[in-house]
């Protein structure tokens, strides 16, 4: 018989008692925002499926990421959009591939910005798999060489952390360590340590140009329905030596991200992938919700998952509506 003597709405009478009992804030801090550099010079073509977003040349991308600056977002992170694809993905860890072009002129312009850069293959093989490739198979091994060659490729740029998506296995320790023998021991790495199999990252291939020829990511990224499998991959990742270890996607995985919040006192990022911020944008435009709100509640959410940080295309929107 708690009611009357307990009454809950007491603690939400009003905004200002709403303020003293929030249990969960976000604040621009909280994000890092993904951002894809092509070749060329003056180029802005914005993502069809991806409103706002765009693929840009080194001098637009470097305009932009002062505006991130000047939000108050601390981090970036950047994908590439070679200009030719090969079947090792050459241009990956190519000194003067575009990544590494666009990580050299950001730090020249804005030290204090954070630039992480994803490490895959599949933006730079014309076969759009992840690895090299025998027959349908992609070879774990040789894999990880090329991914440790790509991320010290970034590190020699300038890049302050390197963010492996690739999901073989061991390929955070052989990255961890030509870091270490090549004098990077102070980069840290963001391992993608559980990053599942999904449909959510539909508009994303459209916006790096990455969309398998054939076949799929099942064979190295994870299924949906596993959970315990989630907590096996983040140790190895930790054990391999990983600073960071990310959730992705993040709002249909909110359970995956409070369980390794349980389980580990190591830093958690959640990406709150392209299809996550195009069913808002989507919607939104339909005059189906109210994108702003939307917006923000699904990135509360993810915080209060125990996410510390989230990379999101929704990062520019999100530090207006927190800056205003
Ligand atoms: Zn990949």
């Amino acid at each position: 018989m708690f009611f009357p003597s307990y009454r809950a709405r007491r603690m939400r009478a009003n905004p200002t008692v709403r303020r003293m009992v929030r249990e969960t804030t976000l604040t621009p801090d909280d994000f890092i925002y993904p951002m894809f550099v092509t070749h060329g010079k003056g180029v802005k073509n914005e993502v069809s499926s991806m409103p706002g977003c765009y693929q840009q040349s080194v001098d637009n991308l470097v305009k932009d990421c002062a505006e991130v600056h000047s939000l108050g977002v601390p981090a970036v992170i950047l994908f590439g959009i070679p200009k030719k694809k090969d079947a090792k993905g050459s241009e990956a860890y190519d000194d003067k591939g575009i990544v590494q072009q666009a990580i050299r002129a950001i730090k020249d312009k804005l030290p204090d910005l954070m630039v992480i850069t994803d490490v895959c293959l599949c933006e730079y093989t014309d076969h759009g798999h992840c690895g090299i490739l025998q027959g349908d198979q992609i070879l774990n091994d040789p894999t990880i060489e090329l991914l440790a060659k790509e991320a010290l490729s970034h590190a020699k740029a300038g890049a302050d952390m390197v963010a492996p998506s690739d999901m073989m296995d061991g390929r955070v320790a052989a990255i961890r360590d030509t870091l270490d023998e090549n004098g990077f021991t102070d980069t840290p790495i963001m391992s993608y340590a559980v990053k599942y199999a999904s449909a959510f990252y539909g508009p994303f291939r459209e916006a790096a140009e990455s969309t398998p020829s054939h076949g799929d990511r099942r064979s190295h990224q994870m299924d949906p329905a596993n959970a315990r499998e989630a907590m096996r991959e983040a140790e190895l990742d930790v054990d391999e030596g990983a600073d960071i270890i990310m959730v992705k996607p993040a709002l249909p995985y909110l359970d995956i991200i409070y369980r390794l919040r349980e389980n580990t006192d190591m830093p958690i990022a959640a990406y709150n992938v392209s299809g996550e911020y195009s069913m808002v944008k989507a919607a939104a435009k339909m005059g189906w919700v109210d994108g702003e709100r939307v917006m923000m509640e699904s990135l509360m959410s993810i915080k209060r998952a125990g996410a510390d940080m989230i990379l999101t295309y929704f990062a520019k929107d999100a530090a207006r509506v927190l800056n205003r």
